[in-house]
């Protein structure tokens, strides 16, 4: 199952829509480019069980 959510990039503050696949668990990490700035930003992916809601913290890569 694959959904999508929107995340702030960690560079230049804007925002992006990323896919997540809900199988690979509900907490997940991953660098994703900007598709403003095409700078890498990791990603944080929270899952919650029940609702599905989905949070997502940036942090720039080294
Ligand atoms: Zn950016």
């Amino acid at each position: 199952m694959q959904t999508t959510a929107q995340y702030i990039c960690a560079f230049c503050g804007e925002s992006n829509i990323t896919f997540i696949d809900l199988s690979a668990g509900m907490q997940q990490s991953y660098t994703e480019d900007c598709q403003v700035c095409c700078r890498p930003n990791v990603l944080y992916v929270y899952v919650d069980e029940d609702t599905l809601d989905i949070q997502i913290e940036t942090d720039y890569q080294e």
